[in-house]
């Protein structure tokens, strides 16, 4: 394969240097983070005092770990780094789980973020001559923006689309030529469903590309996406508490996300025993963020289900990569006692043909017992008043999910195109049990 690199010299850098230039950044932002009121008392309590309280990476273990409350407790001014003059932009994160948390940038941050995101669209092959549709929501979410961003300092034609609006989509797809989309997987299932009633066929359009992220999926969602639209899916992972887009990205190997260690000190760690697992074993992933000047976060805990792969990748880059991240830990069903990820699900039910582009999980209460419904379309070529067939696909779904997860699900199935889609992040999950008992 040709393979194409942004930053050759960063991307393809020994391991030792690389290294060498994490410590650097970090005794750097350790000392910068001493200026906001959080870490000052929290390098306080761990007996660091500037800059010399850390002398090897293995020191940055002595920093307790941030969490969400605690930005959230800090809000909003106690993790500011800078004056409050020299700060440019802030974003916020979704509030999947929550309040949501704030990050300031400076200038300087924008420049190198927007460096990170390009390196990452540049790994895939893209090239100026692409055209980009950036189909996520702009404002506050920083997938709009950061990605906006990067496709421009590549020199692609953005068209700041936004999402939703499928029409509207399909009519810019087309004039324009757009080569590269990037939505949530969820949001470009959504997109092929609509494409036939819409009037338009793949031959309308030049697409080669899609970037999907913001939200979990499996290979066989990302599969999929690629047999429909007949382009080269590539996974996208960031979260704001990290800037957002430009964390960890797939090369044109499309197997595991390279994750820009000149721009993170990644950690995997039990989320019980908080002790970093060994190499390679898999847990949630701690970050802590060197590109950044405004925000500074130590050993964030993204909550964030993955692991390193441990072989080198043929592209030659250096910096590792991360699994397809299955989950938050907080995404975690226990279904009488049974513990199930809705990704579990999701891997069963979009490797079936017969299934179609969108679903459901719903939780209730049954008595005493949890009761788990899964909904599901089903393929444009299925028609819902013949009943043998549709019988006969239930069975099979529910025979699937039971010998994956072992819980018996209720299996509903629904038209092409009828379940909610979300313009945002897909809610995959509806937990109704009461709370609190
Ligand atoms: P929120 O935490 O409120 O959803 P963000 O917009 O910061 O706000 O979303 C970041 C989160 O989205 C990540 O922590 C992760 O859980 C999820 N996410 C982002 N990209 C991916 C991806 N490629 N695969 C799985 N999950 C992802
Ligand atoms: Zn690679």
């Amino acid at each position: 394969m040709d393979y194409q690199y942004w930053n050759p010299e960063i991307e393809k850098m020994p391991r030792a240097d690389l290294q060498a230039l994490q410590l650097a950044k970090l005794r750097a932002a350790v000392e910068r983070a001493l200026g906001t009121s959080f870490y000052r008392k929290r390098f306080a309590g761990a007996g660091i005092t500037s800059a010399d309280g850390v002398k090897s990476l293995e020191d940055l273990k002595r920093v307790p770990f941030t969490t969400k409350q605690d930005l959230r407790d800090g809000f909003p001014w106690d993790f500011l780094g800078i004056a409050r003059e020299d700060v440019v932009r802030l974003h916020a994160s979704s509030g999947t789980t929550g309040i949501p948390t704030t990050i300031y940038f400076n200038r300087g941050d924008l420049g190198r973020w927007a460096s990170y995101v390009a390196r990452c669209i540049y790994g895939t092959g893209c090239t100026k001559r692409d055209v980009f549709q950036n189909m996520i929501s702009y404002g506050l979410f920083t997938g709009g923006l950061g990605f906006h961003a990067g496709a421009e300092e590549v020199g692609m034609m953005v068209i700041p689309s936004g999402s939703g609006n499928t029409t509207r989509q399909f009519r810019l797809m087309r004039d324009f030529g757009t080569t590269v989309l990037h939505a949530t997987p969820s949001f470009l299932l959504h997109v092929e469903s609509r494409m036939k009633e819409e009037g338009y066929s793949l031959e309308d359009f030049a697409l080669k590309r899609a970037f999907a992220g913001a939200e979990p999926y499996s290979e066989d969602t990302r599969r999929r996406i690629e047999d429909l639209l007949h382009i080269d899916v590539f996974n996208s992972y960031g979260l704001s508490e990290m800037n957002g887009p430009g964390v960890a990205f797939e090369c044109q190997e499309k197997n595991g996300l390279h994750l820009w260690e000149d721009g993170y000190i990644a950690e995997i760690i039990n989320p019980e025993t908080l002790e970093n697992t060994r190499d390679g074993e898999p847990g949630e992933l701690v970050l802590t963020i060197l590109c950044r000047e405004a925000t500074p976060l130590f050993r964030y805990r993204t909550r964030d289900l993955t692991g390193f792969y441990t072989e080198p990748c043929p592209c030659g880059r250096t910096h590792r990569r991360l699994r397809r991240i299955t989950g938050r830990s907080d995404d975690m069903l226990i279904i009488n006692g049974v513990n199930v990820f809705p990704s579990q699900i999701e891997e069963v039910i979009m490797a079936m043909r017969e299934v179609g582009n969108n679903y459901l999980i719903v939780v209730e209460k049954d008595g005493v017992l949890d009761r788990i419904t899964v909904k599901t379309e089903v393929g444009p070529d299925i028609f819902m008043d013949d009943s043998r067939p549709l019988n006969a696909l239930r069975e099979k779904i529910r025979k699937t999910i039971q010998a994956s997860i072992t819980i018996n699900p209720r299996v509903e199935l629904h038209e092409h195109g009828s379940l909610p889609v979300s313009e945002g992040k897909a809610v995959r999950v509806k937990d109704l049990r009461p709370r609190d008992v």
